[in-house]
């Protein structure tokens, strides 16, 4: 059944309807200053049955992970716990007001202290910052701290930073922001980084690599190794792009294999919630060189158990974000290391990359493989039809939605054509993957009895097909009234 868009809340609207009766005034009256009076506010008037209604209806829209499989590759959509939420709604933490002082602040400083204990223990670094709000900022928070470790040293010519072709767009976008060039490096024919066109670009006019391992092909990077020390031998850092890191959980640390600044993406890797635009969080870990450069404030201890208090680097890039991070997610994060525990992370990084082998491995009987190799968390596939020539990747993601199951992310990584890009996570079952599967193989038997159909997908939707460079350019995010 076609799900409907309701009217707008404005359009609801009826005059001396109301949700909610406002408690008398227990407080001497005092007049609003006259520039904050309007005459006309505009605001619909509503009963509560009326506003509960529509706020279910459009979250009904949405696809969500509590709602449907979503194997959206890169981004790790696993299933989020409640009870990191239970923990994060605690009225301790709830009401805790982030300029309140450190000594009546002790849970919550202790709290961000074990996290940043948690994440340097997984990654093998010396220190980390939980500031950073996304992925994108852990990014630019990593740049930067190479980019002042090298003033700070003089070193004042390095230009460049390094980027495989498979890297996701925010690398690139991070180094311009950071005052860099960004270069990009060509991948082989087995998904790895084209060593002989890397060492080729490696110089003392380079900066840093930014690479993601595994990386956006799902692929290892077989000769990691080998990358860091070439960099390193010109003087360069290396930052490590941390998203896809519930591959490696309990299995790599990414500080061993050469790896000096990374950022970790807490709503992907560590269960909190994500899309729709934030709140995320990506702290970044280090090795003791690059420390003194990370943005503050760290929570410090001088002895087991305490006090806890705020300290900034020495020579920190400063402040990324207000307060302290995103604290409610760093709650969540907490708790899911905690409930999981060392071989709980283990256990589920092997889960996401054996999940990801076994749909893979069906999944190379229907569609086009480029790398043939063991893949780790997930795997690209391309959107290519034997006997179904016009049908494209676009059209079998649109056509899954009709089947209730969210796309995977198509078109990307770029270097392959017609990408289908699947992530299943580890907290999907054999039943789900299976049925994912299934729909696939309704779909392609679909688009060579009648591609037609496949083209106008979805009809299940409450919105067809987007003009979706119109959607970015000329985004509505105002009900007009
Ligand atoms: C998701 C992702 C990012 C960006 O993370 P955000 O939290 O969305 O800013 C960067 N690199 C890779 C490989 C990613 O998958």
């Amino acid at each position: 059944m076609n799900k409907l868009i309701p009217p707008l809340l404005y359009e609801q609207s009826e005059p001396g309807r109301r949700a909610a009766i406002l408690p008398e005034c227990d407080v001497p009256a005092s007049a609003v200053p006259e520039d904050l009076v309007r005459e006309e506010v505009n605001l619909p008037e509503l009963s509560e049955p009326d506003v509960v209604r529509y706020f279910t209806q459009i979250s009904q829209l949405n696809f969500s992970i509590d709602t449907n499989f979503y194997p959206l590759g890169s981004c790790t959509m696993k299933y989020n716990p409640k009870v990191n939420d239970a923990m994060a709604s605690l009225p301790g933490f709830v009401g805790h007001h982030p300029l309140q002082q450190e000594a009546l602040s002790q849970g919550s400083l202790e709290l961000m202290y074990r996290l940043q204990e948690q994440l340097a223990t997984v990654s093998g670094f010396h220190s980390v910052s939980l500031q950073p709000a996304a992925g994108a900022q852990g990014e630019f928070t990593g740049i930067m701290m190479i980019r002042a470790y090298h003033e700070a040293r003089g070193d004042t010519d390095r230009r460049k930073v390094l980027i495989p072709d498979s890297a996701h767009g925010t690398n690139p976008a991070t180094v311009t922001m950071a005052g860099y060039e960004p270069v990009e490096v060509p991948s082989d024919a087995n998904g790895n980084i084209d060593l002989k066109a890397f060492k080729e670009g490696c110089d003392d006019t380079v900066a840093a690599l930014m690479i993601t391992n595994p990386n956006t092909l799902g692929l290892f990077e077989e000769r990691i190794e080998e990358v860091t020390s070439a960099l390193h031998e010109c003087g360069a850092l290396v930052y490590g792009d941390g998203a896809n890191m519930n591959a490696l959980l309990g299995t790599l640390r990414p500080a061993d294999v050469g790896i000096d600044v990374m950022h970790f993406n807490l709503h992907k890797t560590f269960s909190t919630p994500h899309g729709g635009g934030g709140p995320g969080a990506g702290p970044v870990a280090t090795t003791e060189q690059l420390a003194p450069f990370l943005p503050g404030p760290i929570v410090a201890c001088d002895q087991e158990g305490g006090p806890y208090y705020f300290s900034d680097p020495r020579q920190s890039i400063g402040r990324l974000k207000l307060h302290h991070g995103n604290f409610g997610m760093l709650v969540r994060a907490f708790t899911y290391i905690l409930m999981h525990g060392a071989s709980g992370l283990r256990e589920l990084g092997e889960n996401a990359v054996l999940n990801a082998n076994y749909l893979k491995s069906r999944i190379e009987k229907l569609l086009p493989l480029k790398y043939k190799r063991r893949c780790m968390h997930e795997f690209v596939a391309g959107g290519r039809i034997e006997g179904a020539d016009e049908i494209r990747t676009m059209d079998i993601a649109k056509r899954l939605l009709d089947y209730g199951m969210h796309a995977p992310t198509v078109y990307f990584p770029l270097i392959v054509k017609e990408a289908l890009m699947i992530e299943p996570t580890e907290s999907e079952n054999k039943r789900t993957l299976d049925a994912f599967v299934e729909v696939l193989e309704t779909i392609i038997k679909e688009a060579r009895e009648n591609p037609e159909l496949l083209h106008e997908a979805p009809y299940a939707m409450p919105l067809r097909r987007l003009d979706e460079v119109k959607a970015v350019k000329e985004l509505i995010l105002r009900a007009e009234t």
